[in-house]
């Protein structure tokens, strides 16, 4: 047996290829500042935007004319506030936005669904004495699910990491007749030293203590089965693993253990460390952002959430 006949080409090769960059599976985040009259790059995130509304709605535009089949959104309100009440006006940042963008495009609209940037305090949950208090801050997430629903969000993913969220968000979206919209729940979200660029592009860095009291400790894959397990029993429509580059032996332990689509975060860091190397000449970095996406998919993700979204289908047009 000759293994090599399998590679003797460029053409054989793609034709046998295993895995691959499933671009129709790419979700592009995007930023949406209130704050802002004109763009502003997110530092260490090069080519990577804060938009004010009518920015974004162009460039996502522009996203829908390259084939980005859909979008994550984040949004910085102007107003923080203890309880992050700006994250259920109906008339706030994210809902306007995706009233906009789903006016304009036909981009899948998905909205990050936490209280880390509308609070003053940067934790992603309502603050009882010095603990962020579980049970009060599903009552909060279920506002914000119903009024992403209501903007038109074709699916909402929670990623306070708080127990029993899906729940509480399901039950909600069901009793106010949203029952088509889905979650795509952060089920296995590692406290992560790999989020530091995005804390500073949403400006959500906690301002006491951290997050190891709700998010996972890097250690533990029993436990993020649990949590997947607790996700899938609570009615989330998609389950995710974030970070992906570090965490491929939990994306690999979430195919093999459910039949529901499998999403991954490629994160921040794992961008920025990438284009840094490259731009210092390290790495090349068509090369090694193909390998790295591609090691994604091999581990078993349907879907990737990456900011190389818009740079990749910009080369694959081109
Ligand atoms: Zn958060």
């Amino acid at each position: 047996m000759r293994l090599r006949r399998l590679r003797k080409s460029p053409r054989i090769r793609e034709v046998f290829a295993d895995t691959e960059i499933r671009t129709n599976k790419l979700i592009m985040p995007m930023f949406v500042d209130e704050n802002l009259s004109k763009p502003e790059e997110i530092r260490n995130m090069p080519d990577i935007y804060r938009f004010p509304l009518r920015k974004l709605v162009d460039k996502a535009k522009e996203y829908d004319g390259l084939g980005v089949k859909s979008i994550l959104l984040f949004g910085v309100p102007k107003h923080k506030d203890s309880t992050g009440s700006a994250s259920y006006d109906k008339d706030g940042i994210v809902q306007r936005a995706v009233r906009e963008v789903k006016k304009e495009t036909d981009l899948a609209v998905f909205t990050d669904l936490c209280l880390c940037e509308y609070t003053d305090h940067g934790h992603c949950g309502v603050i009882k004495g010095r603990k962020i208090d579980n049970d009060s801050t599903i009552e909060i997430y279920a506002k914000i699910a119903k009024s992403y629903a209501e903007a038109g969000a074709d699916g909402v993913a929670p990623s306070g990491m708080m127990d029993g969220q899906v729940k509480g968000i399901r039950k909600e979206l069901d009793s106010s007749g949203f029952e088509e919209t889905l979650i795509m729940a952060y089920s296995a979200k590692f406290s992560s030293s790999m989020y530091a660029p995005f804390r500073e592009a949403v400006f959500s860095t906690p301002s006491f203590g951290d997050r190891r009291t709700y998010q996972m400790g890097y250690s533990g894959i029993r436990e993020a089965i649990r949590e997947m397990e607790l996700d899938v029993e609570e009615g989330a429509d998609a389950i995710m693993v974030k970070p992906a580059l570090f965490y491929l032996d939990i994306i690999r332990e979430a195919r093999n253990s459910f039949l529901l689509p499998i999403a991954a975060y490629n994160v921040s860091a794992e961008y920025s460390m990438i284009r840094s190397a490259a731009k210092n000449g390290i790495i090349d970095l068509d090369s090694v952002v193909d390998e790295s996406l591609n090691a994604i998919f091999r581990a078993g993700a349907d879907i990737v959430i990456s900011y190389f979204t818009e740079y990749l289908m910009k080369r694959r047009k081109s």
